[in-house]
């Protein structure tokens, strides 16, 4: 069995471990048929609206070109998605293009940061990298796992890092 909302192993639970829903057992009654779908529809959208400010924790140099001198505007925030409705089953592109490293780096390490329910929180990942014929970007997504997973690369080639707990992370 599992749960509606997030698709854990509930078996033998009262309530998901992972993301908080209520266990609905035995929904023999013809009034209550396709209820549960629809509660855990709502749950879901409920948590989605709790994660909020979904960006790069680092933000990238920004720097311009003025008068034969380069200057430097300090770091440039990352947003990705405003909440986590903006990426639910599907990629959210940060709108700024990445160089590639030079060396033959075969992994690129990033952090996530979000507010869940108004608390600050990060989360960290080890993504390949990839071969395209453009600049790199960056991406993520909450998958119907209710897992954040992170994108390199372009919208037609891309690799993507493990999907990982988002929700009550310590
Ligand atoms: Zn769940």
């Amino acid at each position: 069995m599992v749960c509606q909302c997030c698709g854990t192993d509930v078996e033998g639970e009262s309530v998901c471990g992972y993301c908080g829903m209520v266990v609905f057992v035995d929904f023999d009654d013809e009034e209550d048929a396709g209820g549960e779908p629809r509660i855990a529809e709502s749950y879901r959208t409920e948590l989605l609206a709790r994660i909020t400010n979904i960006k790069l924790k680092q933000g990238l140099p920004k720097i311009r070109f003025e008068n034969g001198r380069f200057l430097d505007d300090g770091l440039q925030e990352i947003i990705f998605a405003g909440s986590g409705e903006d990426c639910y089953e599907k990629i959210a592109w940060a709108p700024v293009n990445i160089c590639k490293p030079q060396d033959e780096r075969t992994k690129a390490s990033l952090t996530v940061s979000y507010d869940c329910g108004g608390v600050p929180k990060e989360i960290s990942f080890k993504i390949e990298t990839i071969r395209t014929d453009d600049w790199w970007r960056l991406g993520v997504a909450i998958q119907k796992n209710m897992r954040l997973s992170a994108y390199l690369g372009d919208a037609e080639h891309h690799s993507r890092a493990e999907d990982l707990p988002i929700l009550f992370v310590p």
